[in-house]
């Protein structure tokens, strides 16, 4: 069953395209369920040029409601992608209780003010211990799986994406964060976008992925879209892969509440 879950908006300033476009294309694609999930407002000196700002939330509300009416052929849910960030932890969650959302993403970008995955701090790479800097990153992961306040972990291993990887591999440094997501009962994304990024791979990649499905972690898949003919990035091929690794179900969240439908 073709779902995607993980769609910005212009809202977020470096996404392109109108909402409908994704919705259509989506649909051209055979998609029976889609969500948007764009980056959520933060107090003023957090990260703006990259999110909407709070006085726009409404506007996000309404935009996934209209597109809600006028597509009756495809079930759009209401997501939002939201920022771990150890300082504003009791914000985001007086934030995602305040909303009537139908799942929340966590995720990491920011270790302190160092944002990973923006290409303006791609030098810090190499100032960094990268072995250090992925335990801090995995550690800050299974704190945010610790919080409660998400559905799904998004991008699991996205300080990957720039290519700058530890020589030996990773799982090791990751498996604690697994294990958190694990314990307190959420689900993984598979986020496809790795494969549009110089890392060339799904986040998660497939050495955690196969951890993930012997330790039956719940899945949900995404694209995360900037632009509409990204949606349904490589599915096909990921689901493909997914099942054989021996993964049978998929995540849907309707109000916040999990089901299971067949991959
Ligand atoms: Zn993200
Ligand atoms: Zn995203």
């Amino acid at each position: 069953m073709l779902i995607d879950y993980h769609i910005h908006t212009k809202l977020c300033k470096h996404a392109v395209g109108e909402p409908e476009e994704y919705v259509e294309q989506a649909i051209k694609m055979g998609f029976v369920e889609i969500g948007f999930s764009d980056h959520n407002p933060m107090p003023g000196d957090y990260d703006p040029e990259n999110r909407m700002i709070v006085s726009q939330f409404p506007e996000y509300l309404d935009m996934v409601c209209e597109l809600q009416k006028k597509y009756s052929g495809i079930d759009i849910k209401l997501g939002v992608e939201v920022d771990y960030f150890p300082k504003y932890v009791d914000y985001v969650k007086k934030f995602v209780d305040e909303n009537r959302f139908d799942y929340v993403f966590g995720s990491i970008h920011f270790l302190d003010s160092w944002g990973i995955d923006n290409e303006k701090y791609i030098d810090e790479f190499k100032n960094r211990n990268i072995d250090e800097a992925y335990k801090e990153y995995f550690r800050t992961i299974k704190n945010a799986a610790e919080t409660k306040i998400f559905d799904i972990i998004a991008h699991f291993d996205v300080i990957k994406k720039f290519g700058y990887k530890p020589e030996n591999g990773y799982l090791d440094l990751a498996v604690e964060a697994l294990e958190a997501i694990k314990k307190n009962d959420l689900c993984l994304e598979v986020n496809t976008s790795g494969l549009r990024k110089t890392a060339g791979e799904v986040y998660p990649n497939d050495e955690i992925l196969q951890t993930a499905c012997d330790l039956e972690i719940p899945i949900t898949i995404g694209s995360d879209s900037h632009c509409p003919s990204e949606v349904g990035w490589h599915f096909i091929e990921t689901i493909e892969k997914l099942k054989m690794m021996g993964f049978k179900n998929i995540c849907r969240f309707s109000g916040r509440e999990r089901s299971f439908v067949p991959l």
